[in-house]
């Protein structure tokens, strides 16, 4: 029987851990197919996770394990981590809140199972948005839209994180060993053959989630920053457009001169507004650089991604 390893991150989940282990266990023994090996990640949670995991681990040690960190370093660090860890023949990222539906993985497993199966990893993305935030779904919209533009990496509109991998395309992943993480275009760039299975947007099973706007916001700047050398162009263009419109003008002033030497001096508010708007393309240019080098910054530090204070 194959074994499937399943990567759970844990950001204060006290309250759904247990509900995600006995909906995963109900599930393997209906469908009897595979073997399971949890690997749970604390990602420095200020609730009871750490105990809850621990009291599981205890209990189911043929099949649990856990890494605790020192303190929280986000979902993507919790997902390299577990990363690390994985021996099983196939690897699953799941959310501990059951909004990734375990019934799914069966067929998902079937999908790479299959003979002559031309898959390496079989995903989930949205069909729609019900259920959504309106503003946070018109601001996600626009983030794939600008980002398959931008990027030679593309990312499917409303995929998530929930997959299943094969062994190969694990190690691929585990060779990325960037500080700055976004999963959503590193699953992209390593290539191998994805299938998609539609997903209908569920509620938590309990807790609540712990992103917001600005959370998201953040996170969407970082995947462009980290997956297209888009905005430093505009820098160039705009420097391009401005330094030859300042050409024409340079050589129509001095025509006018010649033509009409008594030409008078007006125009002072036109002059203001084109100098607040160069040096507003320069400042916003400057942090277009700010963003990419505060990238590099970290990138060169070579700082750990994450740190284990517990493992079992
Ligand atoms: N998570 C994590 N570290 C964080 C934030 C979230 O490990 O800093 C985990 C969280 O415990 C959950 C998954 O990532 O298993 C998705 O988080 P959440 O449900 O809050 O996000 P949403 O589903 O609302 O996008
Ligand atoms: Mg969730």
């Amino acid at each position: 029987m194959k074994t499937i390893s399943i990567i759970v991150p844990c950001f204060n989940e006290e309250e759904t851990i247990n509900i995600y282990y006995d909906a995963m266990t109900k599930l393997k023994e209906e469908t009897n197919k595979f073997k399971l090996e949890y690997w749970f990640v604390d990602d420095g949670s200020k609730d009871r996770t750490y105990s809850i995991l621990k009291d599981l681990q205890r209990d189911h040690s043929d099949e649990v394990h856990f890494i605790s960190f020192s303190r929280n370093f986000g979902k993507e660090a919790a997902l390299y981590a577990g990363l690390n860890e994985v021996t099983g023949d196939y690897t699953a990222v799941m959310d501990v809140d059951l909004q990734d539906p375990p019934e799914v993985l069966p067929q998902m497993f079937d999908l790479l199972e299959a003979k002559d199966s031309e898959y390496d990893c079989v995903g989930t993305a949205r069909m729609d948005r019900d259920g959504e935030n309106k503003i946070i779904s018109f601001f996600s919209e626009g983030f794939y839209k600008v980002i398959n533009k931008m990027s030679q990496t593309k990312i499917i509109p409303g995929a998530r994180d929930y997959r299943l991998m094969t062994r190969q395309m694990v190690e691929a992943i585990k060779s990325m060993t960037e500080y700055n993480r976004f999963s959503k275009g590193i699953f992209s760039w390593v290539g191998f053959k994805t299938k998609y299975l539609p997903y209908k947007n569920r509620e938590r099973s309990a807790g609540t989630t712990s992103w917001n706007f600005w959370k998201l916001f953040k996170y969407a700047i970082t995947g462009i920053v980290d997956f297209s050398e888009g905005p430093l162009m505009f820098a160039t263009w705009m420097g391009t457009i401005f330094s030859i419109t300042s050409i024409v003008a340079i050589i129509a002033i001095i025509i006018r001169k010649f033509v009409n030497p008594l030409s008078s001096v007006n125009g002072w508010a036109s002059l203001v507004s084109i100098i607040l708007l160069i040096g507003g393309i320069q400042l916003l240019s400057i942090g277009i650089l700010g963003e990419y080098i505060g990238k590099i910054f970290l990138e060169v530090k070579k700082r750990p991604i994450y740190i284990v204070k517990d493992k079992k």
